[in-house]
C-alpha cells in the first residue's frame, strides 16, 4: 500500500515495522460533548483505512484514547479543561460526562459502522504511565518545573516542528489563539506535561505526582497510551489535520526524548469537513450530529458513502444537497443489488480476481475511497452470474462498511412482498375478455381500498357502473361484465 505520510510529505510504501502486525493508533474523542458528523469524518476513514488494511492481509493492533482529562478549551495550555466545562453546563460530575458522551460516541460509531478498536483506554486510567515519562523527561532535562508546572522544553529539539514549514512565531499556540501568554514557559510553544497550579484550582480530578497534586496535559495521555498497548514503536498514528499542530507534534517531541529514538513512522492526517461559512465546532451552538440526520429522515450510512466519496486528503464541504444526492445514490445502490437474486451458481473466479485487484489497488493508492466505491458499480456491470457479483460487493463492503448485503436482503423482502401482494389481486371478466381500461380502473379502486378511501372506491364503482360495467368483489379480486 502507498500512503502519504504528513511527516515526510511524501506519498511513501507501507511498510510495518513487524512483518505480523501493524500498530495502529488514532487519537479518540474529548468526551464533554457529542460528536460532531466532522470528528465522526475522522473516524470514518481512519475505520476504513484499519479495514483495509486486515483485507490486504495485515493483522491490525489498533488502540484510541478517551480525552477525558486535560484537554483544554484552548489547544494552547489555557482555558478550562473541557470536561469540567461540560460538566458546569449540565449539573453533573466529570465521570458522569464522560460515561454519557463516551457511550454517545460508540453509538454515533455503531450507527456509522465504524469498528470500535481493539483497545480503548481512558485517559484516567494511565496516569501511573504519564507519571513515569515525565518523571524521565526531568531527569534527562526535557522537562523543567516552573511556576507550579511541568513544561516540555522545545528548545532541546533540533527538530521540533514536524509537519509544517511555517515559522514558530506563526504556530506559537497561545498567542494565536489571543489567549495570555503563560510567562513560566521558555519558550513560546513549550507546552505542559503536568498541571498543578492554582489556576486550575476547580479542576474536578487530581492526582499525586512527585510535582505536587494535578492532572496530566492533553498531549502526554497520548504517548502514554500508545506505549502502554503498543510498545515502544508504532507504525501508523491518525487524527483530523487539526490535531497535525500542536497535539502531535507534541506527542513525537515527548516520545522519541522519552525514548531516545524515533516513535512512529506514518503519520495520517485527515482534512476537515466545513460547512459552508466555515469549519464545523462544537461551539457554534446547535452542531451536527448522527441522531440529527436521522432526525431529518437520512440513513447515517449515507453519510458514510458521502465520506467515502471524497479524498480524506480534501476538505470536504457539507450541505444537506451533498446530503441527498448521497442518499439517493445510496438507495439506488441498494436497490440494484436487491435486484441480484443469489441462485448458487459456481463463482466466476477469473472474474472475481479482476475486480479485487482493481478496488484493491484503488484504496491501496493512497485510500482512494472514491474509486473504490466506483468498482461497485463494475461488479454490477460485471458479465459474470449474481452469485459472483453478491460474493464479491460482500469483499469490498468489508471495508465499505456500507451495510450494502444485509440493507439489499430487506429492500429484496419487500420487493418479493409486494410484488406477491400485487399478485394476488387478480381481475378478470365473466366472458374471458380483456379490457386493459377496465382493469385499470378496477385496480384503482382496490388501491383506493387499500388507502381506505372507501368514498373514491365506491366513486369508482358508480363511474364504471355509468359507463356499463358491473363489478363484483370475490376473493383476492374482481370479476366484471358488462350489463
Ligand atoms: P475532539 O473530540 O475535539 O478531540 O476531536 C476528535 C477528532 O475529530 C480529532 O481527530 C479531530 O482532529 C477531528 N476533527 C475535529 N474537527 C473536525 C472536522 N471539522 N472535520 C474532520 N475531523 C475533525
Ligand atoms: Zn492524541
Amino acid at each position: 500500500m502507498k500512503i502519504y505520510n504528513s511527516a515526510s510529505r511524501k506519498i511513501e510504501e507501507f511498510v510495518p515495522n513487524h512483518p505480523d502486525i501493524v500498530k495502529m493508533y488514532t487519537c479518540g474523542p474529548t468526551v464533554y460533548h457529542f460528536a460532531h458528523i466532522g470528528n465522526l469524518r475522522s473516524y470514518i476513514m481512519e475505520d476504513v483505512l484499519e479495514k483495509y488494511l486486515r483485507f490486504a492481509g495485515y493483522n491490525v493492533k489498533r488502540v484510541m484514547n478517551i480525552t477525558d482529562v486535560g484537554h483544554l478549551t484552548s489547544d494552547a495550555d489555557e482555558g478550562e479543561d473541557k470536561m469540567l466545562k461540560g460538566a458546569r453546563r449540565e449539573h453533573k460530575s466529570v465521570m458522569e460526562i464522560a460515561k454519557f458522551y463516551t457511550d454517545a460516541f460508540f453509538s454515533d460509531c455503531a450507527r456509522l459502522n465504524i469498528k470500535t478498536p481493539d483497545v480503548v483506554e481512558p485517559a484516567t486510567n494511565c496516569i501511573d504511565d504519564y507519571i513515569r515519562i515525565i518523571s524521565r523527561l526531568m531527569d534527562t532535562g526535557y522537562a523543567y518545573f516552573a511556576g507550579g508546572n511541568v513544561y516540555f522544553d522545545t528548545s532541546k529539539l533540533e527538530h521540533y516542528y514536524i509537519f509544517n514549514d511555517f515559522n514558530e512565531e506563526d504556530l506559537a499556540v497561545g498567542v494565536r489563539e489571543g489567549v495570555d501568554e503563560d510567562l513560566n514557559k521558555r519558550n513560546k510553544n513549550d507546552f505542559v506535561l503536568w498541571f498543578t497550579k492554582s489556576k486550575f484550582e476547580d479542576q474536578a480530578l487530581k492526582w499525586d505526582s512527585p510535582w505536587g497534586t494535578g492532572y496530566p496535559g492533553w498531549h502526554i495521555e497520548c504517548s502514554g497510551i500508545s506505549m502502554k498497548h503498543l510498545g515502544e514503536d508504532l507504525d501508523i498514528h491518525c487524527g483530523g489535520i487539526d490535531n497535525a499542530f500542536p497535539h502531535h507534534t507534541n506527542e513525537i517531541a515527548q516520545s522519541e526524548s522519552y525514548l531516545g529514538h524515533k516513535w512512529c513512522n506514518y503519520w495520517m492526517h485527515v482534512l476537515h469537513l466545513n460547512t459552508t461559512d466555515g469549519k464545523m465546532s462544537k461551539s457554534k451552538g446547535e452542531f451536527l450530529t448522527v441522531s440529527l440526520l436521522e432526525d431529518k429522515g437520512y440513513d447515517p450510512l449515507s453519510y458514510r458513502l458521502f465520506c467515502l466519496q471524497s479524498h480524506y486528503r480534501k476538505s470536504l464541504v457539507f450541505n444537506w444537497e451533498n446530503l441527498d444526492n448521497a442518499q439517493k445514490t445510496y438507495e439506488k445502490l441498494i436497490g440494484r443489488i436487491a435486484a441480484l437474486s443469489p441462485k448458487g451458481e459456481p463463482i466466476d473466479e477469473e472474474n472475481t480476481k479482476k475486480l479485487r485487484e482493481r478496488f484493491d489497488s484503488a484504496l491501496a493508492n493512497d485510500l482512494n475511497t472514491s474509486l473504490a466505491v466506483t468498482s461497485l458499480y463494475d461488479v454490477l456491470k460485471a458479465n459474470a452470474n449474481d452469485d459472483t457479483k453478491l460474493k464479491l460487493i460482500a469483499d469490498f463492503d468489508s471495508v465499505l462498511g456500507l451495510d450494502l448485503i444485509r440493507k439489499a436482503e430487506v429492500k429484496r423482502e419487500l420487493l418479493k412482498k409486494q410484488a406477491a401482494a400485487a399478485g394476488e389481486f387478480t381481475v378478470i371478466s365473466e366472458d374471458g375478455s380483456s379490457d386493459p381500461a377496465v382493469e385499470a380502473k378496477i385496480l384503482e379502486r382496490q388501491e383506493a381500498k387499500k388507502a381506505k378511501d372507501y368514498a373514491r372506491a365506491d366513486a369508482i364503482r358508480e363511474e364504471l357502473k355509468v359507463s356499463g360495467i358491473e363489478v363484483t368483489d370475490i376473493p383476492h379480486g374482481a370479476r366484471w361484465k358488462r350489463i
